[in-house]
């Protein structure tokens, strides 16, 4: 099942086609989009036994890539996870982490899989990840069910101000990456049934055409039954909760010279059996103060 924040309903998303999960179910699940996680196994029995293709039991209605909003709108918790690509640690040259590295993304950041990006510098960079939704309570989850507490899966994006996440005397990851916008996701929620192989994805990115990431999410250091593992040893996880798995190489900031993202510039995501997103760079409120700064300073 693809289930999808179309705008602001959920809605069960098959071949480009929505159909609205309140009505189709005569009101028995939410069209609030946060709210199918409260009871997402029976929302993803139920959306598995229609054929949609067929005798779906409501109109249809054709989806609008600028309806889709992000398909966990309204989550606890956002996490992030730094370094867990290898070949990403090597390009920021920092040491391959013995636990995942931890942040959050507060959820203000969140966005839709396809929209503008409002930049607050010329310092921000690219990230394609995969992203995770938790469809159970879970605390304390073994890895190898840890699949199971997942409602599903998504690209995103952990888009990154480079000099704020870096600020002395000790770094901002979850300020640097929570600017609005910077953690879109999408572009519906993919469960794991629908997946040849949920540990082997391919992810890519490109800006304005150029691929700058491609990777396989089976070169991911922790993957995501250990993250979860990790995760819920420490945390509660609640359902709805986004997590972001991290970043492989290829970002700007990791290139001689450094690559970051500028007004009009267009980042394409993809993984691969999941989606697709667009999104559009524009200045900021607050661009042309920082890029003149930025000047005064050099
Ligand atoms: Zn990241």
């Amino acid at each position: 099942m693809r289930l999808a924040n179309l705008a602001g309903r959920a809605s069960v998303v098959f071949d480009r086609i929505a159909f609205d999960v309140e009505r189709a179910s005569a009101g028995r699940f939410s069209s609030d989009p946060q709210r199918a996680f409260d009871h997402w196994d029976e929302l993803r029995e139920w959306g598995s036994a229609i054929d949609w293709a067929g005798d779906a039991p409501v109109k249809s209605i054709a989806v609008q890539d600028s309806a889709l909003q992000p398909p966990a709108p309204q989550p606890r918790q956002v996490f992030g996870v730094g370094l867990n690509y290898r070949s990403h640690a090597a390009e920021a040259n920092l040491e391959l982490p013995s636990v995942p590295v931890i942040f959050t993304k507060f959820p203000s950041c969140l966005a839709g899989p396809f929209g503008d990006v409002p930049l607050p510098s010329d310092n921000v960079d690219w990230e394609v990840e995969l992203v995770v939704i938790i469809g159970r309570l879970s605390r304390h989850v073994a890895e190898g069910n840890a699949w199971d507490h997942i409602a599903g899966v998504c690209v995103g994006q952990d888009i990154s101000e480079r000099v704020v996440q870096g600020r002395p005397p000790v770094p901002q990851f979850s300020m640097g990456k929570s600017f609005p916008s910077f953690g879109p996701f999408g572009p519906a929620i993919v469960t794991i049934d629908e997946l040849d192989d949920p540990d082997d994805l391919d992810l890519s990115c490109s800006i304005n055409g150029t691929q700058v990431q491609h990777a396989r999410t089976s070169d991911l250091i922790f993957n995501v039954p250990e993250l979860i593992a990790y995760l819920s040893s420490i945390v509660t996880l609640y359902p709805g909760d986004v997590i972001f798995t991290g970043t492989p190489s290829g970002v700007g900031g990791g290139r001689t010279p450094k690559w970051f993202l500028r007004p009009g510039d267009v980042i394409d995501s993809a993984l691969a059996g999941v989606g697709h997103m667009k999104h559009i760079c524009i200045a900021g409120a607050e661009y042309e103060d920082a890029i003149a700064l930025t000047a005064s300073a050099s």
